[in-house]
């Protein structure tokens, strides 16, 4: 049904086979890329990508987490073409861009943050690694040199560069790095319901040598949507802060309204002391991430001309002028355009198409905050890949989903509409009653 033919049709094999090529994905596995009828995508529009024969696909996983508002949005755009006459990039070490001034002062009234400070870099890893260096530093820097480790959660994901590898807890094959990764106090995650009190209990005992705690509050996403409570990471919050214990909450994919607030934090009523933001904070359009510190950790690091208190890190892209563009713009338009109040009203109608899905005897749970929703499915034993069978069903369907596992996950924009919400809803229903091998349609 989603279907508009181009010329030809061989034209997207044709693609994926020089892609197969070229190219080197990341998670992927080369040797069979191509013959994974992978979708090539030439444009977007809305909440749609077009692939190369002009197949039309609705984004419900916003290319990976990235997209708010849709693709091409007209009025960011308009911004990024504005800064492109202008600037597209100038180096942050040392000397400032205007660009970048002005989205640290837009994040800093809507960061939940105590006096934000905005260090850019351009990916979420980076955000991460910042973080966790700004934090050992931190202590190095008031003479404290024996708080060494970090305690993070079970499950977690914060990237993959080596340090945030580190906090994170492994997994999607990477175990074989762990002699590269520094260890971490390690505490369940939030598929245990104690594990905010067992969390407490291990910063009770450790927090002499903690140099941060590390956590995705509300969502731990990659590890499959795993939900919890405000008031468990509230509690948890405020032991590690009353310790003095530097919290490092990782925004990377609960930001910017994915939960249903502008910040999962907000929710969760706590104020970081570090923060990292990735993902959507350019709406998708541009790599970007920002690690916030609270001021005390950012006084922290005032002193003499370079002198060792300075924070010796940097990226070549740091405060890139057209990513801040498009982010600053992005911004306005959330709040010009009511989006935080309408991904509260789409998650609601959201969890409402999902009933049927959830209902399935093929579906173990479905979870959910906001607009963040992993679907656990039940495959019986001895069945295989069934995450990865029931999103190629949804894409042949015209429904774009990338499963973690057989957690299948959905993950709209913003700016998803009724009758999308509807039609994710009913692929889903279609694409695990087929792979399930029950009764064909819904
Ligand atoms: C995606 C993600 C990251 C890593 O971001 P990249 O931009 O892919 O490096 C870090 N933390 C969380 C919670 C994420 O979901």
């Amino acid at each position: 049904m989603n279907r508009s033919e181009g010329a030809g049709g061989t034209s997207a094999a044709e693609w994926a086979r020089r892609d197969a090529a070229a190219v080197w994905h990341g998670f992927t596995q080369m040797a069979v890329y191509e013959d994974s009828t992978p979708v090539i995508v030439e444009r977007g529009e809305g909440n749609y990508v077009y692939d190369t024969d002009g197949r039309r696909y609705l984004d419900a996983i916003s290319s990976l987490w990235v997209i708010t508002l849709g693709h091409a949005d007209a009025d960011l755009n308009r911004a990024a073409r504005g800064q492109l006459d202008r600037i597209s990039h100038s180096t942050l070490l040392g000397n400032g861009n205007t660009a970048a001034i002005t989205l640290a002062e837009a994040l800093r009234e809507v960061v939940p943050v105590d006096g934000a400070r905005c260090l850019f870099a351009s990916d979420g890893a980076a955000a991460v690694e910042q973080a966790v260096k700004i934090a050992f530093q931190y202590w190095h820097n008031q003479d404290v040199t024996d708080r060494t480790a970090y305690l993070a959660l079970g499950h977690a994901y914060h990237g993959d560069s080596v340090g945030s590898l580190s906090v994170g807890d492994g997994g999607f094959g990477t175990d074989l790095f762990d002699p590269l990764r520094f260890p971490v106090i390690r505490t369940p995650g939030y598929d245990d319901g104690d594990w905010a009190a067992k969390a407490v209990a291990a910063v009770d005992r450790h927090h002499r040598r903690l140099a941060a705690v590390v956590i995705e509050p509300l969502v731990q996403g990659a590890a499959g949507m795993l939900v919890t409570d405000p008031e468990a990471v509230a509690a948890f919050a405020a032991t590690v802060q009353a310790r003095g214990v530097p919290l490092i909450c990782d925004e990377v994919a609960t930001g910017f309204g994915r939960t249903g607030a502008l910040f999962a934090s907000e929710l969760c009523g706590i104020r970081p002391d570090l923060m990292c933001l990735g993902k959507g904070i350019t709406g998708g359009y541009l790599p970007l991430s920002a690690t916030v510190a609270a001021s005390h950790v950012y006084e922290a690091f005032l002193g003499e001309d370079l002198g060792p208190r300075t924070f010796y890190h940097g990226h070549s892209y740091s405060g890139n002028a057209l990513a801040c563009a498009v982010a600053t713009r992005h911004l306005e338009l959330i709040s010009e355009r009511g989006l935080i109040d309408a991904a509260r009203r789409a998650a609601g109608r959201l969890g409402a198409a999902l009933e049927a899905v959830e209902a399935l005897p093929a579906v173990k749970e479905v979870r959910r905050r906001g607009l963040m929703t992993g679907i656990e499915l039940d495959p019986p034993p001895g069945a295989s890949k069934w995450g990865r069978k029931v999103c190629a069903a949804a894409v042949r369907a015209g429904v774009l989903l990338r499963p973690l596992g057989d957690v299948v996950v959905v993950m709209p924009p913003l700016s998803i509409t009724d009758d999308e919400i509807e039609t994710i809803g009913r692929t889903l229903v279609s694409a695990i009653t087929e792979v399930a091998g029950g009764e064909a349609g819904a």
